[in-house]
């Protein structure tokens, strides 16, 4: 049977890039895999295959003493490995990085056990600090006084290494026990009360420090502290959520903080001083003498930090002039008294007209 050509066993171009090569390779590697199709030999032709065509395209030199020669550079037999084929244990040992944790590094490593997730509620002004949260969480774990004796399915080795015949010889699979899940060990006594499975479900405080400027949604991780899938194994890894909490005045736009602040009309043309609500405590903020409605003002420094970098957002001041909605027989006296007056006609000069410059501005 002719050798089929290693571009085309890997459907990748004669121009393909290494990275191209290794994405092809690992996608065909996973979508054979043995585990996937127990007692399929199509799909094992095609792993093998698969792997010969990798290890020749994967490797500069040899892919050069390909495109020379054709599979002539590499005499009669398989690829680098001789004339004799690959099996699968140099597939497994040559490519194992391949497989990433589509099976766990290589699909024959011990399981983990499950992460367990969580939701941590965070107030702006925690966001704003950073803070050490302690979480109270139910996991399960092995049992205290389990003893182990070894695993009589895999005779310790937590695998399971099975030999077939074939017409291309003898072809090795190997799979994690189910048993033993990998451990090589099954549970020999266990305290009153544990159940067969030696697992017993406890509860614990774990302290997480959470960074500043972290946003809603976002996931931490410590690892370890999740759950033991069976007794002996190791755990998985405590997923920790972020859910920020809607704050009574400022409202969150990346790391900027907005605050809508409402003047009366006297104070806008008398200018004042007022004190704004900030992530870090109230800040006095002055106000001149004729500021107007739809005005912004810029706290630099007083928005969140970065989580990532050395950044630090600012809070703006919206400026709302308030209308009086209601107005007493007196009140409207004193206003009509005013209404003709010179200075109270609008007369807006270029500075007061940029409400466009200004929504830029709130966004830069
Ligand atoms: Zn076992």
């Amino acid at each position: 049977m002719a050798k089929r050509d290693y571009y085309d066993v890997l459907g990748v171009s004669k121009g393909a890039t290494a990275e191209e090569i290794k994405k092809a390779y690992r996608k065909m590697a996973i979508q054979y895999h043995p585990d996937k199709n127990p007692d399929d030999k199509a799909a094992e032709e095609k792993f093998k295959e698969a792997a010969e065509a990798y290890d020749v395209l994967g490797t500069a030199e040899k892919r050069q003493k390909y495109d020379q020669f054709g599979h002539q550079a590499f005499g009669a037999g398989a690829g680098g490995f001789g004339g004799g084929g690959m099996n699968m244990e140099d597939i497994f040992s040559h490519f194992g990085d391949i497989f990433g944790d589509a099976f766990g590094g290589g699909g024959r490593g011990q399981a983990r056990g499950n992460n367990l997730r969580v939701r941590v509620k965070m107030s702006l002004e925690e966001i704003a600090l950073g803070v050490e949260k302690k979480i109270k969480i139910k996991r399960a774990v092995s049992a205290e006084g389990l003893t182990f004796k070894s695993c009589t399915t895999c005779h310790g080795q937590g695998q399971i290494t099975r030999v077939q015949n074939t017409i291309l010889g003898q072809m090795r699979t190997a799979s994690v026990c189910p048993s033993c899940q990998g451990s090589g060990k099954l549970v020999d006594k266990k305290p009153d009360g544990v159940g067969s499975d030696g697992l017993e479900r406890i509860e614990e405080v774990v302290s997480i420090r959470i960074p500043a400027g972290v946003q809603d949604g976002m996931q931490l991780r410590v690892t370890g502290k999740g759950n033991v899938s069976f007794a002996g194994g190791a755990a998985g890894d405590l997923i920790v959520a972020i859910e920020e909490e809607e704050h009574a005045d400022l409202k969150r736009d990346g790391n900027h903080l907005h605050f809508e602040l409402f003047l009366s009309f006297t104070e806008a043309a008398l200018g004042t001083s007022v004190d704004v609500p900030t992530v870090q405590g109230k800040a006095r903020v002055k106000i001149d003498a004729g500021t107007q409605s739809g005005r912004t003002l810029r706290l630099r420094g007083k928005g969140l930090p970065s989580v990532d970098s050395y950044g630090h957002g600012d809070q703006l001041i919206h400026v709302q002039v308030w209308t009086p909605k209601h107005l007493s027989p007196e009140e409207k006296a004193l206003l009509e008294k005013l209404k003709d007056a010179k200075n109270f006609q609008p007369n807006p000069t270029a500075n007061d007209r940029g409400f466009f410059d200004r929504v830029r501005e709130m966004f830069s």
